[in-house]
């Protein structure tokens, strides 16, 4: 369950920026091959978080679709599975576009002002 491990890393991220400020919302960007299930995803941070200043603090995640294009026949295609394949041609020489992200976009402290990390 390497959800946990991310929830522990996104923990530590968003304290060291609020610097004692508390955290009211996190905000997320996640790639669909980074292979994070939403349920679990919410259910570790929940477990994470309790009982430590982040407790309460909502986690939204948008989940970024896999996409890759193809140096063969030059089509983009969006993946279903993490497999690196042309949705076009089959071909395996392919760049990957989107859906390996995991970033924390921002964070919200106090009285809703968001910081911006990137
Ligand atoms: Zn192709």
């Amino acid at each position: 369950m390497h959800e946990l491990s991310l929830c522990g890393a996104i923990a530590e991220t968003a304290l060291e920026h609020a610097a004692g400020r508390p955290i009211e919302r996190i905000r997320l960007r996640i790639g669909h091959f980074r292979q994070v299930v939403p349920e679990t995803l919410q259910f570790c941070w929940e477990v994470r978080v309790d009982g430590t200043a982040l407790e309460g603090c909502a986690l939204d995640v948008d989940y970024v679709a896999a996409q890759v294009s193809c140096n063969g026949c030059r089509s983009t295609t969006t993946l279903e599975h993490p497999l690196l394949l042309c949705g076009s041609c089959g071909g395996a020489d392919v760049t990957m576009t989107s859906g390996d992200e995991f970033l924390i976009e921002s964070i919200e402290v106090g009285s809703a002002r968001a910081k911006q990390v990137r």
